[in-house]
Parts: C-alpha cells; structure tokens; sequence
C-alpha cells in the first residue's frame, strides 16, 4: 500500500452553487480537467499533459490509485506530477445542522444527521 502523506485540501470551486455530487464540484474545481471519473471527496489528481482526475470515498484508495500512477504513469506524457487532494464543500455542514435543529426542535421535531 502507498504511503500516505498529508493532503491538500480544496474548498474553492469556481461558481456559486452547492454541488451535491462530488464529481461536479471537482469538475468546477478543474474545468480544464480531460475528465473527471469516479465519486467521492477525494482525489488523485495528474497534472500531466492535461489534468486527469480520479474521485474516490475514502483517502487509502485515492492514495493507492496516486502510487499506482507514480509508479506506472498516469499516460502518454506523465511528468510525475500526481497529487492526493480532499474535497470539502464550502457549505459548513456542522453550521447547517446547528440551525436546523435551532429551528426544528422547538417544533417538537427531531434532527438526524
Ligand atoms: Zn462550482
Ligand atoms: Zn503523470
């Protein structure tokens, strides 16, 4: 198994709207990006050629799928410019939680996460 190494994380995308798919979000992170395949927060980017990105639900398989491109290439014209990246969306999902159970409890209703 690859090493783990401590990660970038992005909050940053380039539009106003809250992505609910992880894949959307990434494709507004990199709209340059040749494509974006997979689901999750988070990434094995290749900066190669054109930026490849691969979104996977856990850290340990986006830090496999980055050793595996480190040690295979990513392509035709790999660099070696790979990197693990973590997704977060902008929304605080914490604060929206907060404020739901502020409005929502005194209703009698109960607030699940
Ligand atoms: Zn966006
Ligand atoms: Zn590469």
């Amino acid at each position: 198994m690859a090493t783990i190494t401590p990660t970038k994380v992005y909050r940053r995308h380039n539009c106003a709207r809250g992505h609910r798919m992880w894949n959307a979000f990434a494709r507004c992170v990199w709209p340059r990006a040749v494509w974006v395949n997979g689901e999750g927060p988070w990434a094995s980017v290749a900066y190669c050629g054109g930026t490849t990105v691969m979104l996977f639900t856990t850290l340990v398989n986006a830090t496999d799928a980055k050793g595996s491109i480190d040690a295979y290439g990513c392509g035709g014209r790999c660099g070696g410019r790979h990197e693990v990246v973590r997704l977060e969306r902008e929304i605080d999902e914490e604060a929206a939680f907060q404020r739901a159970r502020r409005y929502l409890e005194p209703l009698g209703r109960e607030v699940g996460r």
